[in-house]
């Protein structure tokens, strides 16, 4: 595979470096070649080459398997318009690559439960993925306007759109907890209606997945009440935004958290935080995130499950022997830096590769 990393700004370089580690290790253990090269994005974009994204950039990414980001962001750009700013080549990456469906799993880590703002018997056992709708809805709609007096905005969604997310939905069911709900608030919009249609026409395809129907009011009221009961949620892309944001929050820490973008020309992974420009360059920053983060890569681009698994049982083993970043932690002085948790994963994730291949050979 080839894989186009961008470190990007501040920690982005730190904990991209320690899921590159991980990646390298672990994608040869079950047989697949990893390829990578580096290229700029970001405020280091704009001080090398003049452009948030540069052309060299766009070309390495289009011609990959799959793209790794770390962040972007530098205070030092801060000043700028919007248009002008590091961020702006994260946007355009997304668009180049094309992505429609965006995936975030939010779990309870047994070693760090209770940094949850939720208590433990409400929150432990919690595992979940959001699967956002990522090109359509009201985010994008037409008309759109802003007047004196009023402004409006356009919620629309075409069955094919809708049609195409869910599969992913399902499939990702498939490989996990065989449960889909899917959230809308079909008792007041058509889109939810029509949302509704579809996603119950797709089931059809997936008899082994249980599939239930919630209104997002209800939902987000489950996530803090009762976030157990959730397997895979499947919403469009407003209802997704704010759901993927409150169940981030009961995990504890933002560096814990990666994502996917996929479904489109090229798949793109990141952790879910930025380059957290105040602890950067310090050897300090919480790289699971991005370490997760190629865990996803293997799993829905390599379709290596069991390889995903490898690195999510190694974050796990990582995290009850006690192993904690700055985030983690109070006791800062006993603090574990960001490249001996890599090498950590690393090591545990390949020790459980070489597990299974002589299990499955004997
Ligand atoms: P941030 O996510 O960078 O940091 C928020 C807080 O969380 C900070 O205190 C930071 O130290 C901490 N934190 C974040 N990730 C951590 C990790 N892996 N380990 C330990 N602690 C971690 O958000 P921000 O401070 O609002 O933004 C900083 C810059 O990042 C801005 O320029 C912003 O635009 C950019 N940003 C980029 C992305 C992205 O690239 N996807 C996302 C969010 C923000």
């Amino acid at each position: 595979m080839k894989i186009t990393v961008l470190p990007g700004d501040g920690i982005g370089v730190e904990v991209t470096r320690e899921a590159v580690k991980v990646l390298s290790a672990v994608g040869p253990a079950f047989g697949i070649t990893i390829e990578t090269e580096s290229h700029l994005i970001g405020g280091a974009a704009i001080r090398e080459k003049g452009s948030p994204l540069p052309e060299e950039t766009r070309a390495a990414c289009s011609a990959s398997d799959a793209v790794l980001l770390g962040a972007v962001g530098a205070p030092e750009y801060d000043h700028l318009l919007p248009e002008n700013r590091p961020e702006i080549g994260l946007l355009q990456l997304r668009q180049l690559l094309g992505g429609f469906a965006n995936l975030r799993p939010a779990k309870a880590f047994p070693a760090l439960i209770d940094s949850s703002p939720l208590r433990r018997e409400i929150f432990d056992g919690t595992d979940m993925l959001i699967v956002r709708e990522l090109l359509g809805g009201l985010y994008f709609g037409q008309p759109r306007a802003i007047g004196a007096d009023e402004a409006y905005n356009t919620m629309r969604y075409s069955v094919t759109e809708v049609d195409r997310v869910a599969r992913v939905a399902f499939e990702s069911a498939r490989v996990r907890g065989k449960k889909v709900t899917s959230v809308d608030k079909a008792n007041v919009l058509e889109t939810s209606r029509l949302w509704r249609e579809t996603v119950n026409k797709v089931a059809k395809d997936y008899p082994d997945i249980e599939l239930e129907h919630l209104f997002v009011d209800a939902c987000a009221m489950h996530l803090v009440t009762a976030p157990t009961r959730f397997d895979v949620i499947l919403t469009e892309n407003l209802f997704g935004d704010i759901l993927s944001d409150e169940a981030a929050v009961l995990t504890g820490s933002l560096g814990m958290l990666a994502s996917a973008t996929i479904g489109g020309a090229i798949d793109l992974y990141e952790p879910v935080h930025g380059s957290a420009p105040d602890i950067a360059g310090r050897d300090i920053a919480n790289p699971l995130g991005a370490i997760a983060s190629v865990a996803m890569l293997l799993r829905h681009t390599a379709k290596s499950d069991e390889a995903a698994r490898c690195i999510e049982s190694a974050i796990d083993r990582v995290l009850v022997e006690g192993h904690r970043t700055a985030d983690l932690t109070t006791d800062k002085a006993a603090a574990t830096g960001t490249g001996a948790i890599g090498d950590l994963v690393t090591r545990y994730a390949v020790e459980l590769a070489r597990e299974r291949s002589s299990a499955n050979a004997a």
